[in-house]
């Protein structure tokens, strides 16, 4: 096994906590644990966390603060926001200041431990060289290039950073090019989500930030286009 990675939980309800403790501790994660968004944030500073769980609503400071303070001090650690199904906002909202992911409660541990481990795994990710990385890239369009082997997306030459959602997002698109897919066809077939409802909009944003790492003028986008009252699809 891999060295023991570290998730920071942030999340004022106690039970909850409890139950993402003991169940990421089972699947051999360690754990430290944050009451409120002021201790979240000292954790995530003095913990070293791998990946950290962010509730929203917290005492003291909300979570989308916690996740926009760590960005702006250039804290780029895999953050998933917990939220609850019915606050359709916050999901959009959360990609938008720059979490990597959402989860919605009540959720099951399979779902969130599979989405702990695709989000650990990219960050971990070591590139061998970009240079060399770069070089084994496949073409896929224009000046776009991806490499799988090391979860690396390439424009000109030059590194790409995506999160894990805009990376499986595009991976997928490109790999079925010039097919037209519903915005539900891309929650069911990307992230699995099962229950989608307004949860929609989040594909949106993340087609929206996709397209100012990729796009030289991400208004008039070449890669990743809109087929109006369709969906998206990847222009080759
Ligand atoms: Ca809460």
């Amino acid at each position: 096994m891999n060295s023991q990675k570290t998730i920071l939980i942030v999340e004022d309800e106690k039970n909850i906590v409890d139950i993402l403790r003991f169940n990421l501790q089972r699947e051999g994660f360690r754990t430290c644990e944050a009451y409120d968004g002021e201790d979240g944030l000292n954790k995530a500073r003095t913990e070293n966390p791998d990946l950290i769980l962010l509730d929203v609503m917290l005492p003291k400071m909300i979570g989308f603060d916690v996740c926009k303070t760590l960005r702006a001090e250039g804290n780029n650690v895999p953050v998933i926001i917990l939220t609850a199904r019915e606050e359709e906002s916050d999901k959009v909202l959360g990609l938008e200041i720059g979490a990597d992911d959402y989860i919605t409660k009540p959720f099951s541990m399979r779902e969130l431990t599979a989405r702990i481990s695709a989000n650990i795994r990219r960050s971990g990710m070591a590139a061998p060289s970009a240079a060399s990385a770069a070089a084994s890239a496949m073409p896929v369009a224009g000046e776009l290039s991806i490499n799988t082997d090391s979860h690396q997306v390439f424009r000109g030459g030059a590194v790409v950073e995506l999160t894990q959602r805009e990376y499986e997002l595009l991976t997928f698109l490109a790999s079925h090019p010039n097919k037209v897919y519903s915005r539900v066809d891309l929650m069911e077939q990307v992230w699995n989500y099962g229950y989608v409802g307004s949860d929609v909009r989040t594909v949106d944003v993340t087609v929206r930030r996709l397209r100012e790492k990729i796009e030289a003028d991400p208004a008039n986008p070449v890669y990743i286009l809109t087929r109006r009252g369709v969906g998206y699809y990847f222009s080759v």
